[in-house]
């Protein structure tokens, strides 16, 4: 496969552009703003013009508008710019690790989900639902191809995902009377143990156990003392996607 194929650069660079838009829209969203992922089409928040084409991909308009907006040149804020930067790494990255451009496509849709999952959490300890559905699929999708796992090992892993977070969630409750576990971490818990399959499940809780006990000690404490749990296991799941590139991790 010839690695410049452009088509791929240009899709992951489309995926970065809309993850830094929906992460910026459940922002406002969260804030109290009425209005949804589709609409109003993306425009500049300062002068409120839509923005063009070729302004929506942020690297390109970062590159020929030093960071500005075209209308009116103020700053456009940072975060765009360095989600595009990380998409193209994992594009990157992808390419150098994968043979089939169509297993490259599906990555980096589940990675695009992940990601805006990741942050959603990380900022307001929510997982979309809508979102959550959607990795699911891709994850599905992706067992189909025998990317990571296969169809069987797929679907045991989303059904084992979701029950033994509802299970745990369920005695906590029981206990303390308050869920201690979202709703949002049991399918996103499935979703992975679809795209990892099932014997994975033990090592994700585990790595992304971890990486949530680091986020707690280093984020800003919140009133609630809410852990953001989800973008924990996410980021377990990167890791466990390096481990199992480098050969280090089997699940089938
Ligand atoms: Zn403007």
């Amino acid at each position: 496969m010839d690695i410049i194929y452009p088509f791929i650069w240009a899709f992951g660079l489309c995926l970065g552009s809309f993850a830094g838009m929906s992460i910026n829209r459940y922002q406002r969203i969260y804030a109290g703003e009425k209005i949804n992922i589709i609409s109003p089409s993306s425009h500049c928040p300062h002068c409120k013009k839509s923005l063009k084409p070729m302004m929506l991909i942020p690297i390109f308009s970062y590159i020929y508008l030093k960071g500005k907006c075209y209308f009116c040149k103020k700053e456009i804020n940072k975060s765009y710019f360095i989600t595009e930067l990380i998409f193209l790494a994992v594009t990157v990255t992808l390419i150098f690790f994968e043979t089939s451009i169509l297993n490259i496509l599906v990555l980096l849709l589940i990675f695009c989900f992940l990601y805006i999952l990741l942050i959603t959490d990380y900022n307001h300890f929510f997982l979309p639902i809508e979102l959550n559905l959607t990795l699911l699929f891709f994850s599905i999708c992706s067992a189909a191809l025998n990317i990571h796992t296969n169809i069987t090992h797929a679907l045991f892993g989303a059904f084992f995902g979701y029950t033994v977070l509802y299970v745990i969630n369920f005695i906590y409750k029981k206990f303390r009377a308050i869920d201690g576990i979202g709703f949002g971490d049991f399918i996103l818990l499935a979703s992975l143990g679809a795209l990892y399959g099932v014997y994975s499940i033990p090592f994700i809780l585990f790595f992304g156990s971890l990486f949530s006990l680091v986020i707690y000690l280093f984020k800003e404490k919140n009133k609630e003392n809410y852990v953001p749990f989800g973008s924990g296991l996410i980021l377990g799941a990167f890791l466990i996607f390096f481990l199992i590139e480098i050969e280090l991790l089997r699940f089938i």
